[in-house]
């Protein structure tokens, strides 16, 4: 699903430019689940830009679905994002005036989908996460675990194949965090492919998979149950 090829990323601010990524090779294959550790400012959430057609590299190659996302303009980028990716954030982004069910419709309307059918889908994709009955509330209505399914179920709504979420329990208590990485672990075992930001090795132990970045470069990258054979 995902090749990385030499990916490297500098912000430029003013005529310095600060390298964040500095040669990232990596696959991710259908139907891994991946989580990306690392120290703050390693280069994770840069990463996860670029994977989610957000950003793109300053060199290197990046091809998902065997299309080469390095080389897009805009446009082109968006129609990737839309159609192959769903991005779960940290402050879930939800657009506070709309209600869940509006929110969750959002990529719908890029789809070119009708509202009707739009209402439908929303609907039942929040009842997919637990939400079924709290579809015309508001984001300031919902707790966070609330916002976090909307947040999810927009995610999921246009069926993308890959699903990347930079931190989606950094804003969560505990037990909300093990529901929402309930939720994920039922993604992964629909068939998706589901790439995770975390600071937590209990939420990262819910992957298969675990690549800690350091310093822009990829530091170990374990399945885990390498990770479980090392210890014992
Ligand atoms: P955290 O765990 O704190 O979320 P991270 O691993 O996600 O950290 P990044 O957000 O990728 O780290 O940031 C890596 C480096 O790039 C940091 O030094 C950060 O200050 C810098 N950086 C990130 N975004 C930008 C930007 N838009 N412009 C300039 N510098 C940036
Ligand atoms: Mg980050």
């Amino acid at each position: 699903v995902i090749h990385l090829e030499e990916i490297r990323k500098s912000y430029f601010i003013g005529s310095n430019e600060l390298p964040v990524l500095k040669g990232i090779n990596m696959d991710i294959f259908k139907n891994e689940y991946v989580a990306l550790m690392g120290p703050s400012g390693s280069g994770k959430s840069t990463l996860m830009n670029m994977l989610g057609a957000l950003d793109t590299p300053t060199s290197g190659k990046y091809i998902l679905n065997g299309h080469d996302v390095s080389q897009m303009e805009d446009d082109d980028l968006a129609r990737v994002r839309n159609k192959e990716i769903g991005f779960v954030f940290q402050q879930f982004n939800l657009m506070p005036r709309l209600t869940a069910y509006e929110n969750v419709a959002v990529p719908l309307i890029y789809a070119g989908i009708g509202k009707k059918e739009r209402e439908e889908k929303a609907i039942y994709m929040l009842e997919k996460v637990g939400l079924g009955q709290r579809y015309k509330h508001k984001p300031n209505e919902l707790s966070g675990g609330q916002c976090q399914r909307v947040a999810i179920a927009r995610a999921l709504v246009n069926d993308p194949s890959l699903i990347l979420a930079d931190e989606p329990t950094g804003n969560l208590d505990t037990k909300t965090s093990v529901e929402i990485m309930e939720i994920f672990g039922q993604i992964h075992a629909s068939g998706n492919t589901v790439v995770l930001v975390t600071h937590e090795e209990d939420i990262a132990a819910h992957a298969r998979r675990i690549v800690r970045l350091r310093d822009g470069l990829i530091e170990s990258d374990k399945s885990v149950e390498d990770s479980l054979l090392v210890k014992a």
